[in-house]
């Protein structure tokens, strides 16, 4: 049998060597051995990493590059765009390209090399070509006993050192970290998975994170029936006053605070963390948009269904955690309408359906400006509500017979081996839910009105008390608070303003980002003024706010509105009775009659 030039062979595979300079910090040396078949090849950096919806153009971070050919010889190496080299090798089957990628800053979706700890993300440290992606990729770390061991959800490469991924895919999603750092092992229904800490210290207690973790892990488990994990799971957590997660098909990398656990509203937003990037290996790794089916790490990839791969994974994140047993039900509603509140002060809401939000999330979402508070909504925060109304109306409307674990569950069996289309949650929703139920969806998708969280509440004998002072009393009998409808600045000394309400007293009187009120009236404003002079003020008062712009004093004219709440609470209604127990006991997971 004859081979074409352009097929690879089957021994054909990516050999990629990470080293550390002498006593360098923020620096890779990488070697990638790539067999070649064609004349010209490109050599290609991708752009942005899965599970974060951002250009970030890693090749602004790769120097010094250089190309040999398999038997030693200087191959000339042109840069053609932002993100190739085109390297000529048409006397060569072996392309061998030594370059330096520099780290700038520590985030789960990008790289990290210093002393203490490193973290791989191989879309921001490994090159591809057109013919390797599809090839087996085998990684070796040079390391040494004082940077620590490797640690990865990678297999072993099958010879000699190092590790291997299938394809280059596989590669990026399987990020490294090097470090000092202790392991705690468990096994939950035959599974076995592994918690890193690295940076942890006495503020964290290893031995009762890993408890907790345990406890996410088999909720998740037994909430999706499946079990796609083929080989042991990481937990990868970087204890290092960074903070985010990033979803991995077997593992996660996790950055928390030093004192983060000595907390318990912080700790909860770990333990939150945890839930969301475990919830994610199904919904979105295995079960994923149609548009993000195939990665293209060049370009963007729109999807209008961020709301469920996001949203509903934030909805999920919280309900898990009670249903786990690890956070009370006062503690689940908390988060929940802390949810609600970050929606409704959002004005963006109302000028944005969540599935543009969704699209929008290349330029929106991680790069917002200071005034994304008035044109954008988060599709994890508006996602997370519309899990809560959607699953509350299949509960209703079925008198407790269908939830939303049941649609997330169907869409699993249906999608997590083909990727699903823009209409295929809706039908699910249709088939489980009945036609007015899919009506409903469509309404929370794309259209801006308002969720109706009271009616879902009241479901479960349950209400959201906006604490907002109305005009004559304020709240418990204290003078009403007025405000100024405006975001301050907590980085700059003065009372800057970051960002103006739309539709605020503020916005109106003709406040905009950057100004920093010096006075209302001939009360001098401060941080330590603000709370005196927004109760002594009256809403519907007249006065004269004094404001820098520009280093130019000028005067605008203001009338007080009332203040924006700074929190909602959900209360127990005074009718509630024992069919609302069961109906939250159902949501929760959790027996009400302890509590
Ligand atoms: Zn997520």
């Amino acid at each position: 049998m004859i081979l074409l030039s352009a097929v690879a062979s089957a021994n054909d595979v990516v050999r990629h060597t990470l080293s550390f300079p002498n006593n360098g910090e923020q620096l890779f040396l990488v070697r990638s051995e790539f067999p070649v078949s064609t004349s010209v090849t490109e050599l290609i950096m991708p752009n942005w990493t899965p599970g974060s919806y951002m250009i970030r153009d890693y090749a602004v971070n790769v120097n010094r590059i250089t190309a040999v050919s398999g038997d030693g010889i200087d191959l000339l190496v042109e840069k053609i765009s932002k993100d190739r080299w085109q390297v000529d090798t048409d006397q060569t089957n072996t392309l061998i390209v030594d370059y330096e990628v520099h780290t700038p800053e520590i985030s789960v979706q990008s790289s990290w090399a210093s002393k203490a700890f490193s973290l791989i993300n191989g879309a921001s440290v490994f090159l591809y070509t057109m013919q390797s992606r599809e090839l087996p990729q085998l990684l070796d770390i040079v390391t040494d006993v004082n940077r620590g061991s490797v640690f990865t959800a990678m297999s072993n490469a099958p010879e000699g050192r190092g590790y291997r991924a299938d394809n280059y895919d596989e590669l990026v999603d399987s990020p490294v970290v090097v470090a000092k750092a202790p392991v705690y092992r468990f096994t939950s229904r035959n599974q076995d998975y592994l918690l890193l800490n690295v940076g942890e210290s006495e503020f964290w207690d290893g031995e009762q994170a890993a408890r907790d973790v345990e406890k996410i892990v088999a909720e998740t488990q037994s909430f999706w029936k499946v079990n796609p994990l083929k080989r042991p799971f990481w937990f990868l957590n970087l204890i290092v006053e960074a903070k985010g997660g990033l979803e991995h098909d077997h593992s996660t990398v996790i950055m928390a605070g030093r004192r983060q656990m000595r907390d318990r509203d912080q700790y909860i937003k770990w333990l939150g963390v945890v839930a969301h990037e475990f919830f994610h290996v199904w919904n979105v790794r295995h079960m994923r948009p149609a548009e993000l089916a195939d990665y293209d790490y060049q370009h963007e990839q729109y999807t209008g269904q961020l709301w469920l791969a996001e949203g509903l994974t934030s909805y999920y994140d919280s309900l898990l955690m009670s249903r786990a047993g690890l956070i009370k039900p006062a503690e689940y509603l908390d988060l929940l309408a802390r949810d609600i509140y970050r929606l409704e002060a959002t004005p963006g809401r109302l000028l944005r359906p969540v599935t543009e939000a969704s699209v929008d999330a290349w330029i929106r979402q991680y790069q917002p400006n200071s005034n994304s508070v008035n044109s954008n909504i988060s599709y994890y925060t508006k996602g997370a509500v519309i899990g809560f109304v959607l699953d509350t109306y299949l509960r209703k409307e079925s008198k407790n017979r269908h939830s939303l674990d049941e649609v997330m569950r169907e869409m699993y069996s249906l999608y997590s081996s083909k990727a699903y289309g823009s209409d295929a949650f809706e039908k699910v929703v249709v088939d489980i839910g009945g036609p007015g139920a899919g009506e409903f969806l469509r309404s929370l998708l794309t259209t801006t009105a308002e969720l109706d969280v009271d009616d879902a509440l009241d479901w479960y004998g349950l209400k959201l008390d906006r604490l907002k002072p109305d005009s004559d009393e304020g709240l418990n009998g204290e003078p009403p608070v007025s405000g100024l409808g405006v975001f301050w600045d907590g980085d700059k000394a003065g009372m800057v303003v970051k960002a103006v309400l739309s539709g605020s007293s503020g916005f109106d009187a003709g406040l905009i980002p950057g100004d920093e009120v010096l006075a209302i009236g001939d009360e001098r404003l401060t941080a330590d003024t603000l709370n005196s002079l927004m109760t002594s003020f009256r809403p519907g008062e007249e006065a004269t706010l004094l404001v820098s712009r520009r280093d130019r004093v000028i005067s605008l004219d203001i009338k007080l509105d009332v203040a924006i709440p700074d929190y909602y609470e959900i209360k127990l209604k005074s009718d509630y009775r024992k069919s609302h127990i069961n109906r939250l006991q159902g949501l929760l997971g959790q027996n009400l009659g302890k509590q």
